[in-house]
């Protein structure tokens, strides 16, 4: 294991990385080839060594990353989460959630009728469900490692 943190160093296939799919497991070299393996996930891949790059050899998306000598940076092509989309998925959860909110509150219930309760737990149920569409999507977004992750952890149990 090299001790040499702060130094920037080439990816070389006699080294052992962090495994850039779960995080969590190393892969080293496998044996006479251009490819490591992880001891975790039991991901493949195969290495550029000119590119300095790792393409996942055994799934598909055929993902890849670069190495930039310290950490794995994603290298396929990602949708940009930038403040537009944020803009969008804060809209689309807190406007739903004020026009009922608001209706609730111009046209309230009688209070100490049996449904009284109904606007406000409305109002809650449409932010919540709002808010769980959006982190689907955020989920479905990053789902790739997510999946492998959680399924490495529950072979490795
Ligand atoms: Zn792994």
């Amino acid at each position: 294991m090299s001790s040499y943190k702060n130094i920037k160093k080439n990816l070389s296939i006699e080294e052992v990385y962090t495994c850039p799919v779960c995080y969590h497991g190393q892969i080293s070299a496998i044996t006479l080839m251009d490819a490591f393996s992880c001891n975790f996930c039991n991901h493949i891949f195969t290495a550029d060594m000119a590119r300095q790059s790792l393409k996942i050899a055994d799934s598909s998306p055929a993902l890849s990353w670069k190495w930039n000598g310290k950490k794995w940076k994603a290298d396929h092509p990602q949708v940009e989460w930038n403040w537009a989309i944020q803009l969008l998925a804060v809209g689309f959860i807190l406007l739903p959630t004020t026009l009922i909110g608001l209706s609730a509150y111009f046209f309230p219930p009688i209070p100490g009728t049996p449904l009284c309760w109904l606007p406000i737990f409305w109002t809650g149920l449409t932010f919540l469900s709002h808010l769980a569409i959006i982190v689907n999507i955020v989920i479905d977004y990053y789902q790739f490692p997510v999946k492998l992750y959680l399924k490495a952890l529950v072979r490795n149990l």
